[in-house]
Order: C-alpha cells, then sequence, then structure tokens
C-alpha cells in the first residue's frame, strides 16, 4: 500500500488535486482537513471549545469518512455532514479546534485507521500528514500558492456565500497564521517534501507534475495501479 502525502496552505488546491490523483490511481483518498471541521461542528453543536467535551461527544457520535474520491463524504454517528462542515461558521473556528492538542491526538489515530484500511494506494490531503501523521509516505508535496490566486480561487468555490475577495484573503491568511504558528503539528513542509508552486498552474497541469514525480520516484508504483 502507497500513501502520497498532500500539505499546504487553504487555497493552494490541494483537495482537486488530490481527489484528481486518487480517481486517476483508482487509490482512496482522505480529506484530513474534513476531520478537523467535522469536530469544529460538534464543538458549535455543543457551544463548547474545550478538549474534554468534545471528545465525549465524539465517543458518542464517532466521524466516519467515506474515501471514494468522486464522492467522498462525512458523517457524525449517521448524520451526513458533507455540505455542512464548509459552512462560514466552521471555518472561522476550525483552527481554534485544530490547534487543542487532544483533538489532534484523537484524530492522529482516526487518520491512521482510515489510511490503514486502504487497499493500494491512498492520497491524502492536510497540514502535518508528511511531517506527522504519515512521515514513511512514498510521495510528499508542499502545494502552494500566492495568496492572491488562493484569495480567488477560494472566492469561486463560494460563489455566491463569498463575502467578497478581500474578507477572503483575510481568513485565509488569518488561519495560516493560527494553522502555523500552533505548538503540535504545525502546518510545515517535511524536510523531504517536493515543493510545487501551483500559482502559475491550472488543476491538469499540477496534477500532471505531481503524477509524473510518482511515477519516477517510486517505478515500483506501476504495480499499484490498474492495469
Ligand atoms: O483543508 P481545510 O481548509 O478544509 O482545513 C481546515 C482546517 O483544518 C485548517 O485550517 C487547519 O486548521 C485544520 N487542519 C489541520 N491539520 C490537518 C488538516 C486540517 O490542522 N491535517
Amino acid at each position: 500500500m502507497i500513501v502520497v502525502a498532500l500539505d499546504g496552505p487553504s487555497g493552494s488546491g490541494k483537495s482537486s488535486t488530490s481527489k484528481e490523483i486518487a480517481i486517476r490511481a483508482g487509490w482512496n483518498y482522505l480529506d484530513t482537513g474534513a476531520l478537523y471541521r467535522a469536530v469544529t461542528f460538534i464543538a458549535l453543536s455543543i457551544n463548547s471549545e474545550k478538549a474534554e467535551d468534545i471528545l465525549n461527544k465524539l465517543a458518542l457520535q464517532p466521524i466516519t469518512f467515506n474515501s471514494d474520491p468522486r464522492d467522498p463524504k462525512i458523517f457524525i454517528g449517521d448524520l451526513d455532514i458533507t455540505a455542512e462542515i464548509r459552512s462560514h461558521d466552521v471555518t472561522e473556528k476550525v483552527s481554534i479546534i485544530s490547534a487543542l492538542p487532544e483533538v489532534r491526538a484523537e484524530l492522529l489515530q482516526l487518520q491512521r485507521k482510515i489510511i490503514s484500511k486502504a487497499d493500494r494506494g491512498i492520497v491524502v490531503e492536510g497540514r502535518d500528514i508528511g511531517t506527522v501523521v504519515c512521515p514513511d509516505a512514498a510521495l510528499k508535496v508542499f502545494l502552494t500558492a500566492d495568496i492572491a490566486a488562493r484569495a480567488q480561487r477560494r472566492d469561486a468555490e463560494l460563489a455566491a456565500e463569498s463575502k467578497g475577495l478581500d474578507s477572503v484573503g483575510a481568513s485565509l491568511s488569518a488561519r495560516d497564521e493560527i494553522d502555523s504558528t500552533r505548538k503540535v503539528s504545525p502546518l510545515a513542509p517535511a524536510f523531504d517534501a517536493v515543493h510545487i508552486d501551483s500559482t502559475e498552474l491550472n488543476l491538469t497541469e499540477t496534477v500532471d507534475r505531481i503524477w509524473e514525480l510518482l511515477l519516477s520516484v517510486h517505478f515500483w508504483v506501476y504495480r499499484l495501479l490498474p492495469s
């Protein structure tokens, strides 16, 4: 089983790129940001930012993630919260909840469990995949883009729900700051990650670049692709 770790800040194109690579390879996909968003959804629903309260609730209603890159879904208990975790309230709070060490420890176990269930391969996107979650990943990519490009992409994704380009840019910068300065597993490239700047690249170009890396760095990966 092969793991591809794709880390980077919000709006760098991680999600679209990871899903596309997983689809091309016929592998699984894990969006670890969705797990942190689900925990944040729980925190908001119980109106508490205390790790103990959040973990108690999580024990009653575990998070499950559907790893199909064509239709990734996330649940707490039986409840599908795939759309809800993208709300403005969750987005504004997620970096605070993600900085809680107890929450990270719990989600570390969950991430490794989901990854270990993959059959031939899995593309995992996040902030600390190459450094903490899967330090032995076969390929580690750190994907970036300049803040203007990232804000523009996120603004287009949010469409009617966007609060304007400036506000989207400010929200991304605020999250970057919290994510990269927190004490436990901050957003950072692994020492052996390949850096790709997607500012001037479209989705296909970004995917092609990573695909080439995957095939050249790990020739045995061919055995894990569909025939
Ligand atoms: O990827 P996405 O923007 O949905 O992630 C939401 C938030 O989840 C990030 O801003 C970060 O605070 C947190 N996160 C994290 N570690 C990860 C993935 C996401 O702390 N591996």
